[in-house]
């Protein structure tokens, strides 16, 4: 995801130009420009940078937008991972059990601490972790489970919970693209043990860099946690343990208060452009041959991404392009065929639902500012394409 967002956003001007660009954060920037401008120069003005108040006001805020008791600024959401996986004390040899669909950094952080990331299918109506797969997989080495909330919906909490807590095993939320989603009523965040968010601009809720969050309802974690993130220091030049240096600035914290006021409005609006594509999609016949994301009552989907699952995926998304409509692929290979992970054993064929996946999807753009028309362009342009094919 990182790098796919500086080409479309940023670097390649092909797509600046086109007609429904898949993101469009200069759109957003134009609502807001004079609060993130005021709020930038304040901390400009202090001249305090690494933490402190702006920093501090912002964990408050997301701990109680979440519902739960502390939320710990760091640099990036990779690092959120590290820091909750160093926090629970999990270490080489450990087995912790999470999806191959997923952005790298997920189980990278599992890899980077020398523990192993066991992988496990994905259900493919919601392309998240399969309980019943992850029940299957746990064995004595077994010391946490992490799923992800891909695309802005949550797993199936519920059932993953009531496997943590038969097995004594600590849940990490990776919720780095699932900032007010929510399941059964509780929040992203608030379900597991110590969970994951990410700042990076191209999320629901981003900032002008990069920045991530750790959040959880247990002191003793939050505790380690704001010590890991600054080496290991409770008093400067004093380590107690190993720690990083993974600290989110005063001025992504300033920026982040800002936005985060808007993120309601922001989130209705995406689903309210999911609604309006289902619509789309129905009116056109098409909801036979698009596969539509699934939404169920029990869960809150955010759309941080549309995505979409169709036959003749790449031809359709060259056919789109052409027209001027930007698309993404969320994720065009799993991690276990993946060389950073081929050190784990696995082989092409052990997780079909994730690897028929990876073929298939295609995410829309579907950012707050997308107009009503751009999405009868895109729907249109779908259309199109069947009809031929
Ligand atoms: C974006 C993302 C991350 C990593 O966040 P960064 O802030 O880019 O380091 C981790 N997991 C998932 C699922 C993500 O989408």
């Amino acid at each position: 995801m990182a790098n796919s967002i500086l080409e479309t956003t940023a670097v390649n001007p092909a797509r600046a130009t086109s007609l429904v660009p898949f993101l469009d954060l200069k759109a957003q920037f134009a609502q807001i420009r004079e609060e993130v401008e005021h709020a930038a120069v304040g901390v400009l003005e202090k001249q305090q940078f690494i933490l402190g108040p702006e920093v501090s006001q912002l964990e408050s805020e997301i701990a109680e937008y979440i519902g739960c008791r502390y939320a710990i600024g760091c640099a990036s959401g990779s690092d959120a991972l590290l820091l909750a996986l160093l926090s629970l004390e999990l270490a080489a040899g450990d087995e912790i059990i999470t999806t191959p669909f997923t952005f790298v950094a997920t189980a990278g952080a599992i890899s980077r601490i020398g523990a192993r990331p066991v992988f496990v299918d994905i259900d493919p109506d919601t392309y998240n972790i399969d309980p019943n797969e992850v029940e299957r997989a746990v064995t004595p080495r077994t010391k946490a489970i992490l799923p992800v909330h891909l695309y802005g919906l949550p797993a199936a909490m519920r059932s993953i919970m009531q496997l943590a807590g038969k097995h004594r095993l600590p849940v990490i939320e990776d919720a780095a693209q699932a900032l007010g989603s929510a399941c059964d009523n509780r929040k992203a965040g608030n379900i597991g043990t110590v969970n994951c968010f990410s700042f990076f601009p191209s999320k629901n809720l981003g900032c002008a860099g990069d920045g991530g969050m750790v959040t959880t309802n247990d002191p003793e974690l939050a505790d380690r946690v704001r010590v890991l993130r600054v080496h290991g220091s409770r008093h400067k030049y004093h380590s107690e343990i190993l720690g990083i240096n993974s600290r989110l600035d005063a001025l992504q914290a300033a920026i982040l208060r800002v936005k985060l006021k808007h993120l309601e409005i922001w989130t209705e609006q995406r689903r309210s452009n999911a609604a309006s594509y289902r619509e789309l999609f129905r009116e056109h016949g098409l909801d036979t041959r698009v596969l539509l994301p699934t939404e169920t009552p029990e869960k809150r989907h955010v759309y941080n991404q549309f995505v979409i699952r169709v036959t003749d995926r790449d031809q359709l998304r060259e056919h789109l392009a052409k027209q001027g409509i930007a698309t993404e692929i969320y994720y065009p290979e799993p991690l276990h065929t993946q060389a950073a992970f081929a050190y784990l054993g696995y082989h092409p064929g052990d997780f079909p639902h994730s690897e028929v996946a990876s073929k298939t999807v295609l995410a829309l753009p579907i950012y707050p500012e997308l107009s009503r028309q751009q999405q009868i362009s895109v729907v249109h342009a779908i259309a199109d394409f069947y009809s031929t094919h």
